[in-house]
């Protein structure tokens, strides 16, 4: 087909739409409002309410495939896509990616490596998971939380009485990880089952938001390769066309570098955005190769090391003000990425700047040294 429909107007969908314009595909976007990033570069939009049925399959009939940028999607209006157009990822992928208990749970059967869960309702409950894991352990709501937001670190059954269980729905306990290194690795998928894995990227918080990805990642490549092989069987168990992001965190146990799935999201990753300059093929672009059926391309590097950090809007003035560009602009070998949104929040991802080179410490430093010219 060669038109494709992008269901989600963030950034993620605009470098999305970017990437399959550049190989020839008319892009339309479905989206809450006409001023959302993903629109400013669509062919068309369609703007709607996600519940609306009759506004979405308008949209879908005017696609030859439809894909999307964020898991929250009521699984019927995918579903309702797919009356129309083939949905990568479709309705039941996408049903276990919004439920932590069901997404664990699948992963688990399929005998790969999550980090210890447990269904919980109340603090009683919680604490009977913190006696079975050790304390501390961290509560998180089963559905629609992104960035931390819907959790809770427990030290004790005080913290576990504090929190407001009724506010959350159902909840998973999860033992709390003291790992070394959190990574991710993103994976794609064509309908026959061909796939590709991009390299390890290893990735930095900052109150639970992503700051910096980088790579190489630094772990063994006995790691990186199991990684991958766990992130491949994780797409394969969920039967994931499209991209498949799967966040790891590795910690040392007695000099061994364990692997835990903490989750996985099915669509473009924010750390995946360092393979438009640092890969051969970008992670938007193999999105676009995967659900149209084509040729994956090479995941490869193409630069020995690689960096991302993100923009929040934190940067921004408190009126709005925009941040001091040109003086980003000024570090040598900054590539700029800007999403076109209008508010600018605390927290909120309003861009992110990559830079490449042969040596890790060196672009890092020019990173922060472009991000901290802003202010
Ligand atoms: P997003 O979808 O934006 O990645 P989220 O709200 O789904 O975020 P998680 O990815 O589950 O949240 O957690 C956010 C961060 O909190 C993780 O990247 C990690 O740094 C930390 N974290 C989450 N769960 C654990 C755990 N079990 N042990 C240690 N750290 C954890
Ligand atoms: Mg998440
Ligand atoms: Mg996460």
């Amino acid at each position: 087909g060669s038109t494709i429909g992008m269901v989600g107007g963030g950034q993620l969908g605009r470098m999305f739409a970017i990437a399959a314009a550049k190989l020839g595909y008319r892009v339309g976007v479905f989206c809450g409002s006409s001023d959302e990033p993903a629109a400013d570069v669509a062919s068309f939009t369609v703007c709607g309410p996600l519940e609306d049925h009759s506004a979405i399959e308008i949209f879908a009939r005017r696609c030859d495939v439809i894909t999307l940028e964020f898991e929250n999607i009521p699984a019927e209006t995918i579903a309702a896509c797919g009356r129309h157009a083939p949905t990568f990822p479709d309705a039941s992928v996408l049903a276990t990616a919004q439920d932590r208990l069901r997404e664990k749970s699948t992963l688990r059967d399929a005998g790969l490596p999550v980090t210890p869960f447990a269904p919980v309702t109340n603090a009683e409950q919680a604490c009977q998971a913190a006696e079975q894991f050790g304390w501390p352990v961290i509560v998180k709501t089963q559905r629609s939380g992104y960035d931390g937001k819907g959790q809770h670190r427990l030290n004790n059954a005080a913290d576990a009485e504090a929190v407001d269980w009724q506010a959350g729905g159902e909840w998973i306990a999860e033992a709390m990880i003291d790992f070394e290194r959190e990574v991710s690795v993103v994976v794609s998928r064509r309908a026959d089952g061909v796939s590709t894995t991009f390299p390890v990227f290893e990735n930095g918080h900052r109150n639970h938001i992503l700051d910096l990805t980088t790579l190489p990642a630094a772990i063994t490549s006995q790691t990186q390769a199991r990684a991958r092989e766990i992130a491949m069987e994780a797409t394969r168990c969920l039967d994931v066309v499209g991209l498949l992001c799967v966040e790891m965190f590795i910690q040392n146990v007695d000099g061994e570098q364990q692997i835990y799935i903490n989750e996985v999201a099915p669509r473009p990753h924010n750390s995946g955005h360092v393979t438009i300059e640092a890969c051969r093929t970008s992670q938007f672009e193999q999105h676009v190769r995967a659900i149209c059926g084509l040729p994956l391309g090479d995941t490869a590097m193409i630069t020995p090391a690689a960096a991302m950090i993100n923009l929040l809007g934190d940067w921004w003035g408190a009126n709005g003000e925009q941040p001091n560009w040109p003086a980003a602009l000024s570090v040598d070998g900054v590539s700029l990425h800007l999403y076109g949104k209008h508010a600018a929040r605390p927290g909120r991802k309003m861009g992110h700047m990559t830079a490449v080179g042969s040596s890790l410490d060196e672009i890092t430093e020019r990173l922060h040294r472009a991000r901290n010219a802003l202010a």
